[in-house]
């Protein structure tokens, strides 16, 4: 992956700049309103809320696919919307589900994006080949995804965002179909790849144990439309232990901060949760 100025004195504070977001599908219903946020260059950041609170929509909105009806997205000082010009910053995107081409190997499905991303004919066999060893998949260059497990699917989905170098990394919930043990081996080799690559990455989740393990800072969302509730930094030195008593002993503070904001407080008995 590439280093990008994460230890440059001049990483910007506010390389990605949200301010008084409001997105609605339908014109009538906000899914996410007067949302503020910044992110800074090489920042690890988790984007945490219920399931429906409009977290997803707000990575749509960063990466430009949803046109917001208000405010302002910018990302490397420039505004970000449909149809990006070739100034854009390169976003990646890592979906919940794999999105992999099921016809096509799993170098195919990196050869794609790469190719459509304008790397050069002979940059492209190295490039899957850097990442796929990345991602410790290489085994399953020529492997049809369908002959893939779950895990593996989504190393190649990481791989196939991480291969076009982008300078943000967008992640929707990428573990939250894997068995537990292979989400943490995951979540950890994420953490790995991150402190290496100097990328600024967003994390989105509904978990808070997950969210504690591997961001900076925790944008903890309302119950929805999606605005910021409350910025948590998380101090706990690198690497992290999953089971770090630390993060056991903040995951309760998070729980207790959120649980009437979500509607899990004596008020809302019965609500259902993630
Ligand atoms: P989350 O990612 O937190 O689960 P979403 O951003 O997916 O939440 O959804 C936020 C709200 O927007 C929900 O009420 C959801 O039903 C609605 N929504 C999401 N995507 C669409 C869409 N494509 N069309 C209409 N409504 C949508």
């Amino acid at each position: 992956m590439a280093r990008k100025g994460r230890s440059s004195v001049s990483a910007a504070a506010d390389y990605i700049r949200i301010a008084g977001l409001h997105v609605s599908y339908d014109g009538v219903t906000p899914a996410v309103s007067d949302l503020d946020m910044t992110v800074a260059e090489g920042d690890f950041v988790a984007v945490l809320g219920p399931s429906g609170c409009g977290k997803s929509t707000l990575l749509h909105a960063i990466s430009g696919v949803v046109k917001p009806q208000a405010g302002l997205i910018e990302v490397a000082g420039q505004p970000v919307g449909t149809g990006r010009g070739e100034h854009s910053v390169p976003i990646g995107y890592v979906f919940q589900d794999h999105r992999l081409l099921p016809w096509r190997t799993v170098a195919q499905n990196l050869a794609i994006v790469l190719r459509a991303s304008g790397v050069s004919d002979d940059e492209i066999d190295g490039r899957i080949d850097r990442y796929l060893d990345m991602l410790h998949i290489s085994d399953f260059r020529d492997t049809w995804p369908l002959r893939l497990s779950g895990g593996q699917r989504q190393r190649v989905s990481i791989a196939r965002a991480l291969a076009v170098q982008p300078a943000v990394v967008l992640m929707d919930e990428p573990f939250s179909t894997l068995d537990e043990v292979t989400a943490r081996i995951m979540r950890q080799q994420l953490a790995e790849l991150w402190q290496e690559s100097g990328q600024t990455l967003v994390f989105v989740t509904h978990s808070i144990r997950e969210a504690l393990f591997l961001a900076n800072r925790i944008f903890i969302l309302t119950r929805g439309p999606a605005r910021v509730f409350d910025v948590v930094q998380v101090s706990v030195a690198r690497p992290r232990r999953y089971e770090d008593p630390a993060l056991t002993e903040l995951e309760a503070q998070i729980v207790e901060h959120v649980m009437d904001q979500w509607g899990y407080g004596p008020s809302s008995a019965g609500t259902e949760g993630t």
